[in-house]
């Protein structure tokens, strides 16, 4: 959190405008203090995110960073307060910012037009006191969650299915969304809000828990250890109808490949009465310099294209473009086929990247798929599937 500045100035008009947050104990000048010099990145301004934004903004947060890459459809409008009829067709980020500065003209917001990862400069989020999950896949959040783990950023979970919801708040100390989901669903399993349904209210409940311990996380005094208040995670269960709201306990995952992803192979097993969508783990240029100078040496695998790969390539990779590695693996799966390169992917961690990212996140998908299912018939299938973020631009600028 940025160092609390006793000199902050509130002026008498924003003093008029926060006057009743302003008598509050738990909040207070100090506290409004700390809101103003705070930043928070909102992943996603769809149902949940709405409902957070307005939130945030309209407590004072001083700066907001929004993502999202969706236009606002009129199938929005039932749950997505912000947005009107006269908005349909426009980017959620522009409309969102528009209205949230007339809610807080105090409020400092920028917008990213985009999901959070394809452009994941990561520098973008090193001044971010805590990012908000307000997305509605499980492929997003499970970005989110390798993003903060890898640059030990907290995060506020949130998700809505039907009339149900959950919130957690994920420290950098505490456990992690994949302690919580080790495996995530495909969405054949847990459907998402545009297949199952759901009541504008619901997501606006959730929503006001996620805010409300966003605000609270916010409002901490800033701990001189933060370990020592990170090690216990608590999940709120939440019932719309009827109303409950259960309280569960979780501690890191002994197997969470997140949390624990410097020790040795992955011990959880894939259960395989579920459907699993495969997914890769996002890393960055720096962290893969620093694994690899402590003896990590994953199969990297170029899957970029030749014309690409003759401008230059990381040091003892193998050049596989994705559609002939799709092709093998296909062929390997299928009818036993021989493939010594795929042996050796079988029982190691594989380091996929492309140009920028997004053919790496297809090309790492397939791999972690095809070893999940050799997994079935046999021992092997071992190993990590990780994809370079950034890609080879992002290394390229890292080596320089
Ligand atoms: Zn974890």
């Amino acid at each position: 959190m940025s160092p609390l500045r006793d000199e902050l100035l509130i002026s008498p008009l924003e003093r008029q405008r926060f006057d009743r947050q302003l008598r509050l104990n738990t909040c207070g000048e100090v506290g409004y203090s700390r809101l103003k010099t705070s930043t928070v990145a909102v992943i996603g301004a769809g149902g949940l995110g709405c409902t957070v934004l307005t939130a945030l903004a309209s407590t004072g947060v001083g700066r907001l960073l929004i993502f999202d890459f969706d236009r606002v459809s009129l199938s929005n409008l039932h749950r997505q307060p912000l947005y009107r009829d006269q908005d349909i067709g426009f980017a959620k980020v522009e409309v969102a910012a528009r209205e949230l500065s007339t809610i807080n003209p105090y409020c400092h917001i920028e917008i990213y037009d985009r999901p959070l990862r394809r452009y994941a400069d990561l520098s973008t989020l090193t001044d971010v006191d805590l990012i908000l999950d307000c997305t509605d896949r499980f492929s997003a959040r499970s970005n989110i969650a390798a993003i903060c783990r890898e640059i030990s950023l907290p995060y506020c979970y949130a998700s809505v299915s039907g009339t149900d919801g959950q919130v957690a708040l994920f420290r950098p100390y505490g456990a992690c969304l994949r302690c919580l989901f080790p495996h995530f669903p495909s969405g054949g399993v847990i459907q998402s809000c545009d297949q199952g349904g759901v009541l504008g209210v619901t997501a606006q409940m959730v929503g006001a828990i996620q805010a409300q311990i966003a605000i609270d996380y916010l409002l901490e005094k800033p701990s001189a250890n933060p370990q020592t208040k990170a090690q216990r995670t608590t999940l709120h269960v939440i019932s719309t109808s009827p109303f409950s709201v259960q309280q569960l306990q979780m501690n890191r995952a002994r197997d969470c490949h997140l949390c624990h992803h410097e020790g040795s192979h992955v011990t959880s097993k894939v259960d395989h009465n579920q459907t699993i969508e495969p997914f890769p783990i996002p890393i960055s240029a720096q962290r893969v310099m620093e694994r690899m100078k402590s003896g990590w040496s994953p199969l990297i695998i170029d899957v970029r294209t030749e014309h690409e790969r003759a401008q230059g390539a990381i040091d003892r990779s193998i050049h596989l473009p994705i559609e002939s590695l799709q092709e093998r693996l296909h062929r390997a799966h299928k009818s036993a086929f021989n493939d010594s390169t795929l042996n050796d992917l079988s029982d190691s961690d594989a380091l996929v990247y492309c140009q920028r990212g997004p053919r790496a996140e297809r090309a790492a998908r397939a791999i972690q798929q095809y070893k999940a299912e050799i997994k079935t018939s046999t021992v092997r299938g071992n190993g990590e599937v990780y994809e370079l973020v950034g890609g080879y631009c992002g290394w390229r600028d890292i080596i320089k």
